[in-house]
């Protein structure tokens, strides 16, 4: 895997591709800065053997020309992290961006405004992309949350760079992670699946069933399997029209020799709500009235078990209602298992929206192996998919 650290900068101008799209508050304050700070060891590399980085991102959606998605707002922090005062262009291509990039000297960068200002961006536009090459000497692409989709600065551009192009040091990391957990990995491996839909992680159960030893279904997703198994399953979240795929993936995991944990009971809640009442009821005899929000104590020690025994782990997926916390005991428990499961030696990767949030919101995100950066990229890496930014640097 070609990276920064196979080229020496000096004197070049790296044109990086980071995933800058950071939340904003009302004052357009960045009220989160893991995406600046994990593309700043890139950054700091090309700095430091003498280049210029000429930094694109894209913030939000915008339609068009939008003040309130310029990445103006960004650029006191970005330097702040940093460590260098970042100059900033009001565009992304033409002549004046072509100047201000041919003038900047070597330990200084340059952030474009806001890509997505041109639809063009969004389209894998070619001229757009052939105006965007000629910024930089060496096309870095260091996003992985954007690595899924053929826009003109994650793929397209790349084209343009023939050998001189690679993956910053955050993206090769991501890559090499998720390699880890299903090429390379030491067995047991276990992955656990959350959140509230099996519809929306069918292909990526498809995909690891090759690939894992133990399949932990929990939160949300786990009470359509419940019910097509014949559980009485009350008012709790499932996809009805999903029976038959559930079973299908339990009949082929038996035929894959995978084991599958499903949650025994639950913290069942009369009302959706943190104030609601509460109690501990087996997954198959939930009554009409009440919900399973959380796993529980029984499942908590169940999937404890298997984590203890992984040598290796991937997390997906919250395993109930974590963002009340009446129903943030289960996620939290299963947090503590992979914390003590990484200190014996487990390698453990979380990635996917939610859990990130939720392993951030806990406290664990510097106790695991690694956290992905990209919820919808990492899902496209799982379902078996070769993405199309990492695709266009390895061609
Ligand atoms: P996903 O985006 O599919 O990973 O789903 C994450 C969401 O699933 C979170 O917002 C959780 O609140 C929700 N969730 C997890 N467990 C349950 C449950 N038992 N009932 C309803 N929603 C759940």
């Amino acid at each position: 895997m070609i990276t920064v650290n196979d080229f020496n900068f000096d004197n070049k101008k790296a044109l990086i591709r980071v995933d800058f799209n950071v939340p904003l508050n009302a004052e357009f304050n960045v009220t989160d800065t893991t995406r600046i700070e994990a593309a700043t060891p890139t950054i700091l590399k090309v700095l430091e053997d003498g280049g210029s980085c000429i930094l694109m991102s894209h913030l939000g959606r915008p339609k068009g020309v939008s003040p309130e998605f310029s990445l103006s707002h960004i650029v006191d922090t970005v330097s702040e992290i940093i460590g260098v005062q970042v100059k900033f262009i009001a565009d992304c291509i033409g002549k004046n961006v072509e100047q201000a990039a041919a003038e900047l000297e070597s330990g200084e960068i340059l952030l474009l405004e806001n890509l997505r200002f041109y639809n063009e961006e969004k389209n894998g536009d070619i001229d757009f992309a052939e105006q965007l090459s000629k910024l930089g000497d060496i096309y870095v692409n260091d996003a992985f949350g954007t690595a899924h989709r053929a826009h003109a600065s994650t793929t397209i551009v790349a084209q343009f760079f023939e050998e001189k192009k690679c993956f910053g040091k955050l993206l090769a990391k991501e890559i090499e992670s998720i390699k880890k957990v299903l090429n390379d990995s030491e067995r047991p491996v276990t992955a656990i699946l959350g959140g509230a839909k099996v519809s929306s992680k069918i292909t990526v159960i498809e995909n690891i069933l090759d690939k894992v030893d133990h399949l932990i279904i929990g939160g949300g997703m786990s009470f359509t399997f419940v019910k097509a198994l014949g559980g009485e399953i009350g008012n709790s979240i499932c996809e009805d029209d999903k029976h038959e795929m559930a079973l299908n993936i339990l009949k082929e995991a038996k035929e894959k020799d995978v084991q599958i944990h499903l949650p025994v009971d639950v913290i069942a809640a009369d009302d959706f709500s943190n104030d609601a009442n509460t109690k501990v009821l087996d997954i198959n005899e939930i009554p009409n009235g009440w919900q399973g929000l959380d796993a529980g104590p029984k499942s908590r020690e169940i999937f404890n078990d298997v984590v203890m025994q992984s040598k290796t782990i991937l997390w997906n997926g919250p395993l109930g209602v974590f963002e009340m916390e009446s129903f943030a005991g289960g996620t939290i428990s299963l947090g503590d298992s992979i914390v003590a499961s990484t200190k014996n030696e487990c390698f453990s990767l979380v990635g996917g929206g939610d859990s990130v949030a939720a392993v951030k919101q806990f406290g664990f995100a510097d106790k695991v192996s690694y956290v992905s950066t990209g919820g919808g990229a990492m899902l496209e890496m799982l379902e078996g998919k070769t993405l199309p930014g990492i695709e266009a640097i390895l061609k």
